[in-house]
């Protein structure tokens, strides 16, 4: 599906997100697509000039090879609003001004209680009938909450024209799983808890706070990362085959798996940890402990690093203990392992046992390594690994770019469809709930590190690779 000309109204235009991520996007898009039409509106409280929204989104196209035609064709087009978005009357004056010979994509780059105040206010106005929502995460702060959210988009929009973002799902990682799943019989045919004995979803990020305790104060790691980005990383990894790459049918397996999944042993105290971190020195740069950063309320007891376990209970998966991971200031681990069974049997005359397969997805960079078992190396009969090793290729257009394409074409392909959002809420609300009565121990790891000593003597004991 193409769509050469839209209206893209971004609500939130002077924030973080806007900035940072969705004009780099819309630069990445307009460098593989230098002929894309789009008209750039942009919105929000603050007081700009159209000269200074220009000079905003000139600076902020200038990168990630945007051709210098195309840029300045969107700046010259552009134009931005002074607009509150929960006032039905500047709403209704802002949509009017939009309405022309293309579709119309309203981004919502705004804090999550604005977005939910911008739609109750859509919802009492005449709406085109072709307009698209781009959305932003969270959605919903619990699956009663998400649901509730999702209600109220439904009761103005069809669910065909909600385009929930979750930029995981444009990562290279994420489409590469695809092509190497489905496009392989080796990988296929061993796809099961039949050959596979554990999953480790893991996200490191080295950054600390930077700043962002405003928003991450209140989320922490596991509604951050954890509940949205590695839950969907997860449903991709193991989803049963499309017959069709849709929107209907891929979301529909990424829903059907999700539903299947639970907390493991339905604990949600054993199936889970959280830590956060204490200070130290990155790279010559001194990282206070995450409680004295600026802004941060210490009672919250928000961790920086979270664990939880799941299993998915159908008939392929059963069994197998899925891992996710992610956390702020640690050592950048970030990769999906799968760990396969031991053979069945090891033929009488060798020395050892062979170390089990083990195949690992490197998430930026993508990477793919699958260790296996060989001998010769050292005697006729004893056994050693073989790593075997490759780059996996990656778009200049991801993955925000990615996201954008596929929205401003119309294809909800990428996007999280609302069930799906309410499904991920379910998995990990028994855990918040866990950790909100302190039915959990917060525990602590210093900055830099790979997370707290004892996660890590556990993850050694099971196959000698902390990390
Ligand atoms: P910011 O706080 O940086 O920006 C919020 C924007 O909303 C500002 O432009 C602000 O405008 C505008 N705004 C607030 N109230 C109103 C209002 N009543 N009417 C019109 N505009 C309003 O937030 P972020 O950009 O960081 O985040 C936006 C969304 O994106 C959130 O949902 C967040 O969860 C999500 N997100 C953010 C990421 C990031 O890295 N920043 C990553 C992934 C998702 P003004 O300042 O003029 O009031």
């Amino acid at each position: 599906m193409t769509t050469d000309k839209v209206t893209l109204a971004v609500l939130g235009a002077s924030g973080d997100l806007t900035s940072r991520l969705l004009l780099p996007g819309l630069a990445t898009l307009l460098a593989g697509r230098p002929d894309l039409d789009v008209h750039l509106v942009g919105a929000a409280t603050e007081t700009y000039t159209d000269e200074e929204w220009k000079t905003r989104v000139r600076e902020a196209l200038t990168t990630n090879a945007c051709p210098d035609h195309a840029r300045e064709r969107v700046v010259a087009g552009t134009r931005y609003t002074t607009l509150d978005v929960t006032s039905p009357e500047q709403m209704a004056t802002f949509l009017a001004s939009l309405s022309d010979d293309r579709p119309v994509v309203l981004y919502f780059a705004l804090p999550p209680a604005v977005t939910i105040a911008a739609c109750r206010v859509l919802a009492q106005l005449d709406l085109p009938d072709d307009l698209r929502l781009a959305l932003e995460k969270p959605f919903g702060e619990s699956e009663e909450s998400a649901r509730e959210f999702n209600r109220l988009l439904t009761s103005f929009v069809r669910e065909e024209q909600i385009f929930r973002v979750d930029h995981f799902l444009g990562r290279a990682t994420v489409l590469n799983i695809v092509g190497l799943r489905f496009g392989n019989r080796v990988l296929s045919r061993v796809w099961s808890s039949d050959d596979i004995e554990s999953i480790e979803i893991i996200y490191d990020e080295q950054i600390a706070l930077e700043d962002r305790a405003g928003y991450y104060d209140k989320a922490g790691a596991l509604r951050d990362m954890l509940q949205s980005h590695l839950l969907l990383v997860m449903a991709m990894l193991m989803m049963e085959a499309p017959s069709r790459v849709d929107a209907v049918e891929l979301r529909d397996l990424i829903g059907h798996l999700l539903r299947a999944t639970r907390l493991y042993g339905d604990d949600p105290v054993a199936s889970s940890h959280r830590a956060r971190y204490t200070a130290g020195d990155v790279d010559g740069r001194e990282i206070p402990s995450y409680v004295d950063e600026r802004g941060v309320d210490p009672a919250r007891c928000t961790e920086t690093l979270s664990e939880i376990t799941v299993e998915v209970a159908n008939a392929r998966w059963k069994g197998v203990p899925v891992t996710l991971r992610s956390g702020k200031a640690l050592g950048g681990r970030r990769e999906i392992v799968v760990r396969f069974r031991p053979v069945a049997h090891v033929p009488v005359g060798f020395v050892d046992d062979p170390a089990p397969d083990v195949l690992r997805f490197g998430m930026n960079p993508e990477t793919l390594s699958l260790r296996m078992a060989t001998s010769g190396a050292e005697g006729a009969f004893d056994f050693s690994t073989v790593d075997l090793q490759a780059e996996l290729g990656d778009s200049e257009m991801r993955p925000y770019g990615e996201i954008l394409s596929y929205i401003i074409a119309g294809d909800p392909l990428l996007s999280v469809r609302g069930d799906v959002a309410e499904e991920c809420w379910r998995i990990v609300d028994p855990v918040l709930a866990a950790w909100a009565a302190d039915e959990v121990p917060l525990e602590e790891y210093p900055v830099g590190s790979a997370g707290p000593e004892q996660w890590l003597r556990a993850a050694a004991g099971e196959d000698g690779h902390p990390g």
